[in-house]
């Protein structure tokens, strides 16, 4: 096993990963096997990166949330 660098991100990714675990980006085909584990790892690769943006956007409503429910308890 061997990394290389992601194209898209420049991240270090082993070179038998279907995608980027950084970006999700998905890298070449494997050589010699069907396209299926490609089309898998990119779909993985997606979800991965859908799952890390909502992550993202939960935590800063959730941040938010918390400080004006923090405010609202300190002026009351
Ligand atoms: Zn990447």
């Amino acid at each position: 096993m061997a990394l290389t660098a992601c194209p898209e991100c420049e991240g270090k990714v082993s070179d038998k990963a279907f995608a980027c675990p950084s970006c999700g980006y998905r890298l070449a085909q494997q050589k010699g096997g069907s396209a299926w584990p490609g089309v898998l790892g990119g779909v993985a690769g997606t979800y991965i990166s859908a799952q890390t943006l909502v992550a993202i956007i939960v935590g800063s409503i959730m941040f938010v949330a918390f400080a004006a429910i923090m405010i609202a308890a300190i002026l009351s």
